[in-house]
């Protein structure tokens, strides 16, 4: 092969996925183990998703809907958005993607965190445009260093609220005053993953904040409070010529028949959601407390999972977690050396995690004290 890599491609570090639990568990010789990893929902799938999933087998020979009408007529009536404003995506993933492609460009800046979600990153090197890292202050959004770090070269601001993996929140005020600091040829692209779980009052809600000036695109899914990360369908919405723009250069059929059933049924599944909620707020009562207990810091938090500072390597106590069976994640590749991120299971494995952090820091303790 003589291939002709662009620089920018070369660039990006390829993402190293984790192992299949199944294949964890051979190697450590292990069962029944558990993961809190990644923020996914543990009680499952939405049932009315499930239910209406498995009837729409029989459709799996045609083509999908490549418009997807229903899924969003539903969400915009849902949301109280025009339908034109929403673009659906194989995962809010899918949607990141087609904003850098089709308004990032060779030399554009697009400004975020340090650290953010990887794919920002990844998607905006992956059309040659430069990521520029701005750190979190007290592992909160720094929307005044933001709005500094915006150049000339600035197409895009990426900012994720409640923000993964730091479980902090942004001010709707704050968030309007950071607006009216930005140009309006730059896009803000709102990441709302864990918006549902949102607890404060204060918390920002993107709907509230969309405009064309700035343009906001704010992104959300179906992967976390909806409990279906596996099917892969989320969705941004924004003006409507920007979602014109992404309708252009979408693949045809980038959500599935399937993804676009299950998250329809899904968004009627208000039991489903609402025990979900409940779940998790009383779950992280439950997990922090006992934490404060045995004299651990964790931090506060407005989504499904929350940090710890294990105030040892971090890695360290990932494997040793992983030993017991418990699959959290370290945050060393994120910039904090000592924390790990843990998100809300159900009481059970709530109740396994907590045993197996308290041997884990137990032994480690005393093979730090000699
Ligand atoms: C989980 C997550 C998403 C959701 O990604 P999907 O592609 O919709 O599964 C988006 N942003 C952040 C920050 C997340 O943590």
């Amino acid at each position: 092969m003589e291939l002709k890599i662009p620089e920018y491609i070369l660039s990006i570090k390829p993402y190293t996925p984790g192992k299949p639990i199944e294949e964890l568990e051979r190697e450590y010789k292990i069962s029944g183990s558990i993961k809190l990893a990644s923020n996914e929902n543990p009680l499952g799938p939405s049932p009315k998703a499930q239910k209406a999933m498995k009837e729409a087998m029989g459709i799996l020979n045609r083509y999908p809907d490549a418009s997807g009408y229903y899924l969003t007529q539903k969400l915009a009536a849902k949301l109280g958005v025009r339908p034109e404003t929403v673009v659906l995506g194989n995962g809010s993933d899918d949607v990141i993607g087609m904003l850098a492609r089709a308004l990032l460009q060779t030399g554009d800046e697009a400004v975020m965190t340090a650290p953010s979600f990887l794919m920002y990153e990844i998607l905006v090197k992956s059309v040659g445009a430069a990521p520029i890292f701005v750190p979190l202050n007290k592992l909160a959004v720094d929307l005044d260093a933001m709005a500094l770090a915006i150049t000339e070269k600035t197409r895009m601001v990426f900012i994720n609220n409640p923000n993964n993996p730091t479980g902090t929140f942004i001010k709707q005020g704050e968030f309007e005053a950071f607006l009216k600091k930005l140009p309006s040829s730059v896009t803000v692209v709102l990441d709302e993953a864990y918006i549902e779980f949102a607890r404060d009052p204060d918390c920002l809600n993107g709907l509230s904040a969309i405009g064309e000036n700035p343009p906001v695109a704010v992104l959300r899914t179906f992967s976390k409070v909806y409990g279906l990360a596996g099917i892969r369908i989320g969705y941004g919405i924004m003006p409507a010529d920007m979602a014109g723009l992404l309708h252009r250069i979408r693949q045809p059929f980038n959500t599935s028949s399937l993804a676009q059933v299950g998250a329809a049924a899904a968004l009627d599944d208000d039991a489903f959601l609402q025990q979900t909620l409940h779940l998790v707020e009383t779950e992280l009562i439950f997990l922090q407390t006992a934490l404060n207990e045995m004299g651990v810091t964790s931090f506060p938090t407005q989504a499904n999972f929350f940090l710890i500072d294990v105030k040892q390597d971090a890695d360290r106590v990932f494997q040793k977690m992983l030993e017991e069976g418990v699959i959290i994640r370290s945050m060393v590749s994120y910039g904090y050396p000592q924390y790990v991120r843990v998100n809300v299971g159900t009481r059970q494995e709530n109740i396994r995690f907590l045993k197996a952090f308290e041997k884990v820091m137990g032994k480690m303790s005393q093979e730090i004290g000699g």
